[in-house]
């Protein structure tokens, strides 16, 4: 793959019809270091916020051991990517070949749940083939349902059995395996700690009233990445006050903390260079959209940082919304979108912070999708990890309760 200093040394040297996805390994090397070294468990990457095996050998160079995968699609793919990975299968409605698949093709072990349905599927699929004996080896997590309030993305109302159900799954599914789990998901890009805070709150009432031995606790993702309005706490702080709820719950002496980022793992590690076609008033036309790499900006209105390309804009910068390539009215990125009031059709523009949902979910509807891929050593627009984040005073958080 071809390496370049910087988005301005791809535009230049291109000149690309198409977008061109700008990967930064070096970003994402440093944001695995950062879970690895400082959260106070076991870092699992979600594999579904950014699946290009590059990237996943980037992240287990980088000590990342663990992946949660969602689909037998994904587990495969990790599997051919990292022989000796540990791969747990953490979406809570599967089908049986894909379990079976996981289990005995794949050496999958661990596998989420919300459903005595779930369970009975589970423990048929791992079936012995030819003695018929029960799997002895499962290692199975009950998925909570918790709040999302705190999040950007709910993640709340689709899976996770509520605070009613969760005391007798749990009793249920500890006869079948000798390691049980608790996992939740606060939801995606979760702007405060205090998301984990409510959602362990929730974990201790479900575990006093089972009154089972808990082996583990997976936080699952939503730690956050930082895009233009949406400046979190620095990380530190999810970290720290995690430790002290997990600290406090009553579970097994020896019982192992999980999380499960996706997004913040590699919404550093791509960005992507556009072309503006045409220009009407402030809304520009590029070549990317809501069927591409910026889906979220589309769907949900979400905000990346962008950054003109070329050396000859002069004027401030103004609010610019965007269209994207195809025929579609839902192709529109609201924004807004600050960059220079001269730009024009024919100019170039880089799309920051697209590692996390964003590279990973462009189609080919339309015709649209081609993307060159090429490396860039410069930083990202945005950082969590570049030592700008300062920690604020911990006992502010804490009293948001
Ligand atoms: C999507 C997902 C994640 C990753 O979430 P982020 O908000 O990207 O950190 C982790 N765990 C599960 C079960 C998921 O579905």
């Amino acid at each position: 793959m071809h390496i370049y200093p910087d988005a301005q040394a791809v535009a230049r040297a291109l000149r690309p019809d198409e977008p061109v996805i700008l990967n930064r390994p070096h970003a994402a090397r440093r944001a695995a270091r950062f879970f690895v070294d400082k959260f106070p468990g076991k870092v699992l990457y979600a594999v579904k916020s950014n699946p290009a095996p590059d990237l996943i050998e980037v992240l287990w160079d980088a000590g990342v051991t663990h992946y949660d995968v969602a689909s037998i699609a994904e587990v495969r793919l990790v599997r051919a990517a990292l022989p000796e990975a540990t791969l747990c299968f953490m979406h809570p409605i599967k089908t049986p070949s894909a379990i079976r698949e996981a289990y005995f093709k794949h050496g999958v072990k661990t596998f989420s749940l919300d459903s005595v349905e779930e369970l009975e599927k589970i423990v048929e699929a791992c079936r012995n083939p030819e003695t018929g004996e029960a799997a002895r080896d499962l290692r199975l997590c009950v998925r909570l349902r918790v709040s999302s309030e705190y999040s950007e993305l709910s993640l709340a109302s689709k899976f996770g059995c509520d605070l009613l159900e969760a005391p007798a799954l749990l009793q249920q599914v500890r006869q079948h395996c000798d390691w049980l789990g608790i996992c939740f998901h606060v939801g995606s890009q979760a702007m405060t700690p205090f998301a984990f805070v409510q959602a362990l709150d929730r974990t201790r009432a479900a575990i006093a009233e089972a009154s089972v031995v808990i082996d583990m606790i997976d936080v699952g993702g939503g730690f956050p990445s930082i895009y233009p309005g949406m400046e979190p706490p620095p990380l530190e702080d999810y970290f720290q006050i995690i430790h002290q709820h997990f600290y406090a719950l009553p579970i097994a002496y020896n019982a192992e903390l999980w999380c499960e980022p996706g997004r913040a793992l590699c919404a550093e590690y791509s960005s992507m260079i556009v072309k503006v076609e045409k220009r009407r008033g402030n809304e520009l036309y590029i070549n990317d959209g809501a069927y591409g790499a910026l889906y979220d900006a589309a769907h949900v209105a979400w905000r990346f940082p962008v950054e003109a390309l070329e050396d000859d804009l002069r004027d401030a910068k103004e609010d610019f919304a965007f269209y994207g390539p195809t025929c579609d009215d839902a192709d529109y990125m609201a924004g807004p979108f600050a960059l220079p009031g001269d730009i024009q059709a024919g100019d170039f523009i880089e799309i920051g912070m697209l590692g996390a949902y964003g590279a990973a979910m462009k189609t080919g509807f339309n015709g649209f999708g081609e993307a060159e891929v090429v490396i860039v050593e410069d930083e990202p627009m945005m950082s969590m990890f570049d030592g700008s984040r300062v920690r604020v005073d911990s006992d502010n958080v804490v009293s948001l309760r």
